[in-house]
């Protein structure tokens, strides 16, 4: 039998480096096996910026980015910890509920902060009213989220850094602030998980599209995805929390970032080199990183 010629061998092209632009790596989740996990990503060619919400978890982003080549910090006061409450394990996809404290944006602390030059971006910021409850005062906690967020973009202007901004059920409001009082450098609206008529809005802003481990397993957003232009997406895990498939059900880290890009490739019918060069390209001009 005459022997099969071999094929020649096909240099595999290595797939462009993924940032997993939104994730909370050094929360208590990873107390055990922080840098294992960091390792794992960097290994894979993932690199990630470590997202604050509130004073603590700030210093700590930066203390952790400060250690690490490939990942950044933002910092900044999500807005469920303008309010002590308990937030569901089950709504969070946590692994036990997650008590807030209260806490006021403290300028003083966050310019402190922000003269890290690991720091790009302030965040995580925003509103949420989703996780009101029965009996909350609405208009007060309303009222608290929206001067913290001034106070953020008035930093964020000082500093001329982008914003990760976190929205739940109060995009109208959102959206008036962000017409009456301009960022200099928009960023991110991260997991995103609306329409495409809302990503517009935000688009027409300057702001890019943060997509997280949803798209991976809820049918509810394809039309979003495949409207929303390529040049607009960045992608992100928010690890621990909203793990993609097929990791449903495990703590989420940012190595599984490459799910959420696999699944906008077959979205938008592109191959996976184009989603990883094009948003980790949006992601560096968001961000004014360079990865040389
Ligand atoms: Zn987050």
């Amino acid at each position: 039998m005459p022997l099969m010629p071999l094929m020649p061998l096909m240099p595999l092209k290595p797939l462009p480096p993924l940032i997993d632009t939104h994730c909370h790596v050094h929360f208590n989740a990873y107390k055990k096996d922080m840098d294992e996990v960091i390792h794992r990503a960097l290994a894979d060619g993932v690199f990630m910026i470590a997202v604050g919400t509130q004073t603590t978890t700030s210093q700590k982003a930066i203390e952790v980015a400060e250690r690490y080549d490939g990942i950044w910090a933002a910092i900044g006061l999500h807005p469920c910890h303008t309010q002590e409450q308990e937030l569901d394990a089950n709504e969070i996809c946590s692994e036990e509920n997650v008590h807030t404290r209260c806490e006021e944006f403290d300028l003083d602390f966050y310019r402190q902060l922000a003269r890290s030059p690991k720091v790009v971006a302030f965040g995580e910021v925003g509103l949420d009213y989703h996780y009101f409850k029965e009996g909350d005062d609405f208009e007060e906690l309303k009222k608290r989220q929206k001067e913290a967020f001034l106070k953020v973009i008035q930093l964020a202007n000082e500093f001329e850094k982008p914003l990760i901004i976190h929205c739940w059920d109060a995009h109208d409001d959102l959206l008036k602030i962000l017409k009456t009082h301009p960022v200099k450098k928009a960023g991110i609206i991260h997991g995103f998980a609306r329409s495409y008529k809302t990503a517009k809005k935000f688009i027409e802003l300057g702001f890019k599209i943060g997509l997280n481990g949803v798209i991976t397993y809820s049918d509810g957003y394809e039309r979003m995805v495949r409207e929303v232009g390529l040049a607009d997406i960045v992608i992100e895990t928010d690890a621990p929390y909203i793990s993609p498939v097929p990791h449903r059900g495990e703590r989420n880290e940012p190595s599984y970032v490459i799910e959420v890009a696999k699944k906008i490739a077959v979205l938008k019918e592109k191959t996976l080199e184009e989603v990883a060069e094009i948003t980790t390209n949006n992601a560096k001009k968001v961000f004014g990183l360079n990865l040389n």
